[in-house]
């Protein structure tokens, strides 16, 4: 009998995926983000033969994937920012939005000795780029989930950073510990609960919820931290918002309500979508 080669592997797996309904081309991704073989080292070897822990593994990627598990969960890690993240069962999939918010900070924020927290950093993805690009700034992640902070505490170790890591509500790590912040940076959950008939099956069955919903049409979390800023924000500070796609509005004129002197801007996303909420704060 013919040893059973790569090819044979990926072709059955196609196979299967086409049978139910999924991208075949997720076999070629999974040769690569496991075994680091690419198409064209596929090309050229793909009759060398499989181990076995090796196909048991490809295998039980595929079979998760065919019964609706998220690739990024099945495979344990997603991509972002070109990094490698760690995500599981308790941290959001890092969204390539956010990216965006990633790279805007970054253009916006000078490298001299800022603090900035990240509040709600689920696997790290938002607060772990900007410290490992900033050598002056200093980065602290928070998050209510003492198992997200886990992944983000684990993430960080394959930077080899260490950053601050505080767990609880909101600001309220801040607070107690007296910190004050420069600039404040959050993605946090801003899907109403209203809102689940438009959203993707697999991130309602997956995803855990404590990261996507909030109170308020989705608007909770926001307003919260707008209210909260004399008390964590240095005056003058940044802050920098992930937001939803018709939450501009409503943030705006709450902002202008509170702050009447703050002046909110909006960045949209490469598909033209409102995305990013972000203003100097002035009383
Ligand atoms: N920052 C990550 C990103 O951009 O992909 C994760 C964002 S996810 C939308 C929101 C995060 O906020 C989750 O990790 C969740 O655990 C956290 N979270 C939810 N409620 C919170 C709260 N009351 N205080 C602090 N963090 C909270
Ligand atoms: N952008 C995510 C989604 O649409 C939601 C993330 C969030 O609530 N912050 O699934």
């Amino acid at each position: 009998m013919q040893p059973y080669s790569y090819k044979s592997m990926v072709q059955e797996a196609e196979a299967s995926l086409v049978l139910s309904g999924k991208d075949r081309g997720i076999a070629m991704l999974l040769l690569e983000d496991l075994f680091d073989i690419s198409r064209a080292d596929f090309l050229l070897d793909g009759e060398e033969p499989v181990r076995d822990d090796e196909h048991m593994q490809f295998r039980g990627v595929i079979d998760d994937v065919i019964s609706g598990v998220p690739y990024q969960y099945a495979i344990g890690f997603a991509w972002f920012f070109g990094e490698k993240f760690k995500v599981d069962a308790h941290t959001l999939i890092p969204r390539n939005e956010t990216e965006e918010l990633v790279e805007h900070i970054l253009n916006s924020e000078t490298d001299d000795g800022r603090t900035v927290v990240d509040i709600g950093t689920g696997t790290g993805n938002i607060g772990l780029i900007l410290q490992n690009s900033w050598q002056n700034n200093e980065v602290i992640l928070t998050d209510m989930s003492t198992e997200a902070l886990s992944v983000a505490m684990y993430n960080a170790e394959q930077f080899s950073i260490s950053p601050l890591m505080l767990a609880g509500n909101m600001y309220a790590p801040l607070i107690d510990r007296g910190l004050k912040a420069d600039v404040i940076v959050s993605n946090p959950p801003y899907i109403g609960y209203n809102e689940t008939d438009e959203m993707d099956v697999s991130v309602l069955r997956h995803e855990p919820h404590e990261a996507l919903f909030a109170s308020d049409d989705g608007l909770g979390f926001y307003k919260e931290m707008i209210d909260g800023l004399p008390e964590v924000l240095n005056f003058g500070g940044a802050v920098y918002f992930e937001i939803g796609w018709q939450q501009f509005q409503p943030l705006q004129q709450y902002i202008s309500a509170k702050w009447p002197n703050t002046r909110p801007h909006l960045k949209k996303d490469i598909n033209g979508n409102d995305r990013i909420l972000f203003f100097r704060w002035e009383d």
